[in-house]
């Protein structure tokens, strides 16, 4: 069953100020906390260590939303493709009902950025004014020296982390080269230095104070997953058989007696203040925190560790844990559909995208030696991360030529080019009114075909003799 859990939070000053009278989490220290420290250590690595990664001459992950363009080492999606990144993050949401429906929690406990950060804080929080105890006492202690002192630095601390993370968050998106730049030449655009300032607001507001109220609150993750975990999924849990009657430990007790000894170490230790005893909750993010404490407890008592410990519910009641079942074939089936649609779109989209606008201020000319010319604004994208050299065709009607100054024409790398060009057709070759053709642009070293885009070339409504003049719309 799915209980609230209780804040120990009273006084809101008290909480803000001294960072102590939240929820006032116990260290600890085991199996499972280190296997999350060294996860959130490899998130932190590459958090902090991809911006300063290089591709070519620009960052090598950079969401540019400034030139709506968004480049991921050699590949760029250029804002006719951004239904890939809708199709990226509707693949996550299934992953993650998957992970759920198997793992439970486990996003949560290692995977979200949100409890990196927060354990982060915690630790730095711990560092400057000690455990648990130590901290209720700084809490209830007046505001002498000491206190003064150790709420500063966690406060002083906790602005460098968020000042650190935010520009890490912000370069992502400006490239840290022109955030840097910018800094030192005192050009840094003001939207990016209120951007930067947002992110460190956010992160010192939610790491270093909110903490657990943005997963009982803000985040719709830890609603939804009642719903999402069902038996046969991944949770912490209490093994209530061993535990149940629990009673105070005392040395040479019978050791018949049940296993809990309601020290209470598990509800110290949890961050989101609830006492996994009670049952599964919608606040516990299966950080694990507890299985470490109470397996320290059982070890010290010299009873067996794992009364608190990773198992489904079905093991917890003694039948068996099945991983296959219908939801996680169906969620796994969409998963690799969704997977392997976004696969084959990039592998077989074009390196060079074309379109055609026709000039509107003139449907045709008649040119002085009686053919009929068109103008067109040619329009080409070339994805691909370097430089193409393409010669301009026409087809569609016999003896078509192409005048522009710049045939063959040269696109550079990951970049945009429009070209103005009349394609001149002889009059008697065409249908009259409007005829269908094609300009083609062909590689100029291999004669590979790189784009082709259909368009219409409009000529006389009746085949003219001798008429020179010029029709306008
Ligand atoms: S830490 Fe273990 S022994 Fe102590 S109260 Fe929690 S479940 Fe019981
Ligand atoms: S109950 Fe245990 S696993 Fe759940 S949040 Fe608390 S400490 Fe973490």
């Amino acid at each position: 069953m799915i209980t609230e859990a209780k804040s120990e939070s009273s006084d809101w000053r008290s909480w803000f100020f001294s960072t102590s009278l939240g929820i006032v989490v116990k260290h600890t220290w085991g199996k499972t906390q280190k296997f999350r420290t060294l996860v959130f250590a490899l998130q932190f690595l590459l958090f902090f260590g991809i911006p300063w990664l290089r591709w070519g001459d620009r960052q090598a992950v950079l969401f540019d939303i400034a030139n709506r363009k968004f480049h991921l080492w050699g590949l760029t999606v250029w804002p006719q493709e951004f239904y890939l990144l809708t199709l990226l993050l509707i693949t996550f949401a299934l992953t993650l009902f998957l992970a759920t429906a198997v793992v439970g929690r486990l996003f949560c406990s290692v995977g979200c950025p949100h409890t990196a950060m927060t354990s982060l804080f915690m630790e730095i929080e711990r560092r400057i004014q000690g455990d648990r105890m130590a901290r209720l006492k700084l809490a209830k202690s007046p505001w002498n020296a000491e206190k003064i002192t150790k709420v500063a630095l966690t406060h002083a601390v906790y602005s460098l982390a968020s000042a650190l993370l935010a520009f890490t968050f912000v370069s992502y998106f400006t490239g840290n080269h022109q955030i840097l730049s910018g800094l030192a030449t005192g050009t840094l655009h003001p939207a990016v230095l209120v951007g930067w300032a947002i992110v460190a607001a956010l992160v010192y507001g939610f790491a270093g104070h909110f903490r657990e109220k943005i997963c009982q609150v803000a985040c719709p993750y830890g609603r939804f997953q009642s719903v999402m975990i069902d038996p046969n999924s991944l949770i912490v849990a209490y093994d209530v058989q061993r535990g149940e009657p629990r009673g105070k430990y005392r040395a040479g007790q019978d050791s018949m007696a049940k296993d809990c000894v309601d020290c209470s170490i598990c509800v110290q230790v949890c961050p989101a203040g609830i006492d996994i005893r009670n049952g599964l909750q919608m606040e516990c993010i299966a950080c694990a925190r507890c299985i470490d404490a109470c397996d320290d407890v059982m070890t010290k008592i010299k009873r067996p560790t794992g009364l608190i410990r990773y198992g489904s519910l079905n093991s917890f009641g003694g039948k068996e844990t099945r991983i296959i079942r219908p939801r996680v074939l169906i969620y796994s089936a969409v998963v690799m559909l969704a997977l392997g649609g976004i696969a084959g779109t990039l592998v077989t989209r074009p390196t060079v995208t074309t379109e055609v606008i026709r000039n509107r201020s003139a449907l045709y000319r008649e040119m002085p030696d009686g053919r009929i010319a068109n103008v067109y604004t040619l329009r080409t994208i070339n994805k691909s991360i370097s430089p193409l050299v393409v010669n301009l065709e026409a087809s569609g009607i016999e003896h078509l030529e192409i005048l522009t100054g710049t045939n063959p024409m040269t696109l550079k790398p990951d970049s945009v080019e429009s070209l103005t060009l009349s394609v001149i057709a002889p009059t008697k070759a065409c249908e009259p009114g409007v005829n269908r053709i094609r300009i083609l642009l062909r590689d100029a070293n291999s004669g590979q075909l790189r784009s082709a885009v259909d368009t219409t070339f409009m000529a006389p409504a009746t085949v003219p003799d001798e008429s020179k003049e010029t029709k306008t719309p």
